[in-house]
């Protein structure tokens, strides 16, 4: 297939453009490069071109034809999403549905959609399936239910067919293909700990002790980038024969709390991770963890890092010497 990789510049949407290659796809990436890095375009070309500008998405769509999209192009950090709401919906929730108008004029009726754990909220149960109640807590949780949403709506009038993939916290790299995770600002717990080894003068900061879990530490199930990419090139081969909209949970299934993940990291890499302790972060849940069993039986899905200590290493591998 020749798929359109739209945020193919950042840090999931590279891994999943290296893997997608990997089966054999053409790839194209479509990216503005606002959070994203031209040098993390390696397995195919790059369109400059920006959701909220109708007209650099008709160009990019008139000038060859795609099978699918994947569609990685949004804000990201809960924290940011509290303070500015009104980016969120517009980056997230307006510049999708421009995304999907100009697929609709151009022919092209698929796609798979990068949605997240936060449009669950606060969990009501310890694992969370794709049946738990959606009740996302910050507005980067609720832009990506309204896309889902507005996908659900259109596979009914138009008959788009759409795989959303709710990560639940992407971690690691492919340091030896040249990609990783490399956010300026950084807010991500794995990166900041491993930036911390580096540089000691600025230590990590563990937002809040006193959170109903066992060490009072937020828990989250860490999923390698790659199994993530995986789950992608399976959700397209899904769609083939699976008309309508669908939604799979992706995690390893089991939490780690701030601390824990602080230990391992200390075992990996043999260094002490120097941290200090903050308050809470605004919009955070106490507990994310995945129950991951459709994507599994559905897709066949069966991720390959299952360890934190694996993850971990993947990442300390790039962020030692990152290419970007
Ligand atoms: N966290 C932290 N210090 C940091 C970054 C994150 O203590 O510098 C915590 C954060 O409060 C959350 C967990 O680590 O409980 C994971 O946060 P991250 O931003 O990596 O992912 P999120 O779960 O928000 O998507």
């Amino acid at each position: 297939m020749h798929l359109l990789v739209c945020g193919g510049a950042g840090y999931v949407g590279s891994h999943v453009a290296k893997v997608l290659d990997a089966r054999g796809h053409r790839v194209t990436v479509l990216d503005n490069l606002s959070t994203g890095h031209a040098q993390a375009v390696r397995w195919g070309p790059l369109i400059r071109a920006d959701l909220l500008d109708p007209a650099s998405l008709d160009a990019a769509f008139q000038d060859q034809r795609f099978d699918a999209v994947l569609h990685f192009c949004a804000r990201s950090l809960v924290g940011e999403s509290m303070a500015a709401p009104y980016d969120y919906y517009e980056n997230n929730v307006v510049g999708t549905l421009n995304l999907l108008q100009a697929m609709r004029r151009h022919g092209v009726d698929r796609i798979v959609f990068s949605s997240t754990a936060a449009v669950f909220g606060n969990p009501v149960a310890a694992l969370i399936d794709e049946d738990h109640p959606k009740a996302p807590i910050n507005p980067y949780g609720a832009s990506k239910l309204m896309v889902e949403r507005i996908l659900a709506d259109a596979a009914h009038a138009y008959g788009l067919r759409s795989v959303c993939l709710r990560y639940f916290n992407a971690a690691g790299a492919s340091a030896n293909d040249g990609i990783g995770e490399s956010h300026e600002p950084e807010t991500h717990l794995i990166p900041n700990l491993l930036r911390a080894l580096i540089n000691p003068a600025a230590p990590l900061k563990v937002f809040g002790e006193d959170y109903p879990t066992p060490d009072g530490t937020c828990v989250r199930d860490y999923v390698h980038v790659l199994d993530l990419a995986d789950a992608h090139a399976r959700a397209l081969d899904y769609m083939e024969a699976a008309p309508g909209a669908h939604a799979f949970n992706l995690g390893n299934g089991t939490g780690f709390s701030v601390m824990q993940v602080i230990r391992a990291a200390e075992r990996v890499t043999g260094l002490p991770v120097p941290f200090e302790r903050a308050p809470r972060r605004a919009g955070d849940p106490p507990v994310l963890v995945a129950a991951s069993q459709r994507a599994r039986e559905v897709l066949e899905w069966s991720p390959t890092h299952t360890s934190i200590e694996a993850i971990l290493r993947t990442a300390w591998d790039w962020h030692r010497a990152p290419a970007f």
